[in-house]
């Protein structure tokens, strides 16, 4: 379906896995203005096709790989995709991020996204090169790791320039935590991978020579210059994320009491030096590396048994690092490379274990596991991934673990998907964006408040004033950036960058005080963002929209966008029952003290939650109202 804007391919195709045949889906440019990309665009093609009755394992599941206007175009950190489906650790829709090359990948093919549905009868990979679509026997890649199995298809394919995606053994077996990965990176959280797994679908290449346009080739290049170096020049983006990725945040984590550490019992580890972005930098890294078109370059390489291979991100860190009482950085690497090989998200895997340890530890369930004993977690990986003996049960994750053998107190989880590595109880703000997001306890569509209170800024980080007006805002901004197909860490430099070198300078001071006093002012932009008819200075994203897409955008209409996505997902959970019930956090974080001789080092839920619900419209049990999804066109 051609469409007059450009950066689309103007094309969405449909697969039916069951009858293996492909047909074009009807997308058009009134879609394209109101469900920009990525991830709204999948929840718009979900909300048409969910009643409320499909479950992640059945051929009624849609997954639903897409990727944004900008994927492709050049843009800084523009390699994204998204992958949205069913969750089968939620049940609710998700979507799954991804860099790598499979979106540039796909729309040289022609297309914009993908919509799979049905069930493949044997074992199969999909083959797709510009208008072929061509379904194979993956009997021999069954089994393989992720590595291996990319190996093969760059042997069947003929060559490597090529977009992948792939499943490991997790996938297979249904690990609810099983990620889709595409060369070093992965769609890890949500379980993607265990849909593709039930679906048996073990891989997906593609390729193509379309050529990918923008409406205002000079323009462009002259903002995207600029864009270059204003990432270059920031404090976060052009140094600590090059220097140390994510992983540069721990020891920020740790002074601040954020570091998770032993399941959430507490926010500062004795031995994080050990295992934080410092001593991965100095002693571990052999190379930085990036995805597709990113100056930021937050990927590390280290050396796993003489092997180069991706390293752990701050929150593998934080979780299997002190989470678990882990002061050993050659097991973390060791475990990260192990869970990438088997495709398993290691968020999950990790905060999981960390249940098991405490659930043993309090006499719940005897499985032998401790805080602090590092010895067969390697095997123990093994065995979840194929589901062997204890690692069948810890397939399952920490919410259905926690309803078998008691201990929900101490399931560090929101909506059945485990939490980062962010403690709450001293960044409250982040903890209400744990409760409220979509996809469950997840950092990122919770609105990523923390780098306000304490990893950016120093926001007061126990009030809830002004929390939830600006997680609200937060969240929007970050739907769309995603929706075009960017990558999230592009946000990092919204705050101009001598907040952050001077951080006992008096105008961040007095920035640090202000914030929360400014709840009304971000209420009333919430309210009325498209009075903000501009573009903002340090916000590079809304004109680049406009040069490249032929677009009318502004940075009110930017997001609104990422409002009517982020209702829309909403829209879609209430078929699946979501309520206010489950906004929640594990009661340990809302009710025990981090500190204990400070009763205020709690998430104070539900007096954010009731700001947080009247700022988005939506009612009292956490429903957008009618005349919310009217007024952003999810209902006409
Ligand atoms: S910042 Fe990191 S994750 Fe994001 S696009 Fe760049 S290399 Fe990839």
């Amino acid at each position: 379906m051609a469409t007059a804007y450009s950066g689309y391919m103007g094309k969405v195709m449909l697969i039916d896995l069951s009858t293996q045949s492909v047909s074009e889906y009807p997308w058009t440019d009134k879609d394209r203005e109101l469900f920009i990309g990525g991830k709204t665009m999948a929840a718009k093609i979900l909300c048409d096709h969910f009643t409320g009755k499909e479950t992640a394992y059945s051929e009624e599941n849609l997954i639903v790989i897409s990727t944004g206007p900008l994927t492709g175009t050049g843009a800084p950190s523009s390699s994204r995709f998204n992958l949205s489906t069913l969750s089968p650790q939620t049940g609710l829709i998700t979507s799954s991020n991804c860099g790598g090359s499979f979106g540039y990948h796909l729309k040289r093919a022609g297309y914009d996204a993908l919509i799979i549905r049905g069930r493949c009868a044997e074992r199969s990979w999909l083959e797709i090169k510009n208008d072929k679509f061509v379904f194979h026997s993956a009997e021999e890649l069954w089994g393989t790791k992720v590595t291996e199995c990319q190996e093969r298809l760059e042997e069947r394919v003929g060559h490597k320039r090529f977009g992948r995606l792939v499943i490991g053994p997790a996938g297979e077996n249904l690990v609810r935590y099983s990620a889709v990965v595409s060369e070093e990176r992965a769609a890890g959280r949500t379980g993607v991978g265990a849909v593709f797994g039930w679906k048996q679908l073990k891989a997906i290449t593609v390729s193509g020579n379309h050529e990918i346009t923008v409406h205002d080739p000079e323009k462009v290049k002259a903002h995207c210059k600029k864009w270059y170096a204003y990432l270059r020049s920031h404090p976060l983006t052009g140094n600590q994320m090059p220097r140390m990725g994510t992983a540069g945040l721990v020891s920020s984590m740790q002074m601040r009491g954020l570091l998770s550490t032993r399941n959430y019992s507490a926010g500062q580890y004795e031995d994080f030096e050990m295992v934080n972005g410092e001593t991965l930098a100095e002693e571990h890294n052999i190379v930085n590396k990036g995805c597709l078109s990113c100056p930021i370059k937050c990927a590390r390489t280290v050396s796993v048994s003489g092997k180069a291979v991706k390293g752990p991100e701050l929150e593998t860190l934080g979780l299997l690092g002190g989470g678990i009482v882990n002061n050993s950085m050659e097991n973390i690497l060791r475990w990260n490379y192990e869970l990438d090989e088997l495709g398993m998200d290691t968020i999950s895997a990790a905060n999981t274990l960390a249940y098991a340890m405490e659930a043993n530890e309090k006499g719940l369930w005897d499985n032998g596991l401790e805080f602090g004993s590092c010895d067969g977690i390697s095997q123990l990986w093994d065995d979840i991934a194929h589901r062997r003996g204890i690692g069948d049960e810890l397939a399952e994750g920490s919410k259905r673990l926690s309803e078998k053998y008691g201990g929900k107190d101490f399931a560090m989880q929101t909506k059945g998907l485990e939490l980062a590595a962010y403690e709450p109880r001293r960044a409250v703000g982040m903890g209400l964006g744990y409760a409220v997001s979509n996809r469950g306890g997840c950092h990122l569509n919770g609105g990523y408040l923390v780098i306000l209170e304490g990893l950016g800024l120093n926001v007061d980080s126990q009030t809830p004033k002004a929390k939830a007006d600006l997680t609200m805002m937060f969240q929007n901004l970050m739907e769309m950036i995603s929706d075009s197909g960017q990558c999230l860490f592009t946000s990092y430099a919204f705050f101009p960058g001598f907040l952050m070198t001077r951080p006992n300078g008096f105008i961040t001071t007095a920035a640090n005080k202000i914030f929360t006093h400014l709840g009304w002012a971000i209420r009333i932009i919430n309210k009325f963002p498209t009075a903000l008819a501009l573009h903002l200075p340090v916000f590079h994203h809304t004109k680049r929209i406009k040069y490249a897409l032929g677009m009318p955008m502004t940075f009110g209409k930017y997001i609104r966008n990422g409002e009517r996505g982020y209702n829309l997902e909403r829209y879609v959970n209430r078929r699946f029952g979501v309520s206010a019930k489950d906004d929640s956090l594990p009661k340990r974080l809302t009710q025990v003290p981090q500190d204990p001789n400070n009763p205020k080092t709690v998430v104070p839920l539900e007096t954010m939650k009731k700001t947080y619900y009247a700022a988005r419209g939506w009612d009292k049990d956490g429903a957008p109202t009618e005349k919310t999804l009217r007024k952003l066109r999810i209902i006409q």
